[in-house]
């Protein structure tokens, strides 16, 4: 168990979260995922503490909406999102692991995902 420290890029967003950086992370190339550059990590939704509980977030759903693309509406950036697991329904936290600092993101390892196919 690791806790990391991330944020948005101005700082209105701040987060700890479990996340397993030597696992596989996700980098899909559905049409949003590409645009925002996504690396994903997804972890329980109780692995995840959002660190300012007044942040201003703007949601951005599409598609299917069952994803909620939680963006700081001052500096842009999507640090995460809330889902739900499709098999168990259980609730959790899609980790743009872009938002954590100091990951080098050369020792990842990249799972890639056809998302523009689903
Ligand atoms: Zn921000």
């Amino acid at each position: 168990m690791t806790i990391h420290a991330g944020s948005c890029h101005c700082g209105a967003v701040k987060f700890e979260a479990d996340v397993d950086l030597s696992a596989p992370v996700i980098s899909c190339n559905c049409s949003h995922c590409s645009r925002k550059g996504f690396l994903l990590s997804f972890i329980p939704a109780a692995s995840f503490t959002l660190k300012t509980p007044d942040a201003p977030l703007t949601e951005y759903r599409f598609n299917k909406e069952h994803i909620a693309h939680l963006f700081c509406p001052k500096c842009g950036v999507e640090a995460f999102a809330r889902g739900k697991h499709p098999a168990t329904g259980a609730d959790v936290v899609a980790v743009n692991v872009r938002s954590i600092p100091g990951v080098d993101l050369d020792m990842l390892t990249i799972k890639k995902v056809d998302g523009a196919k689903l």
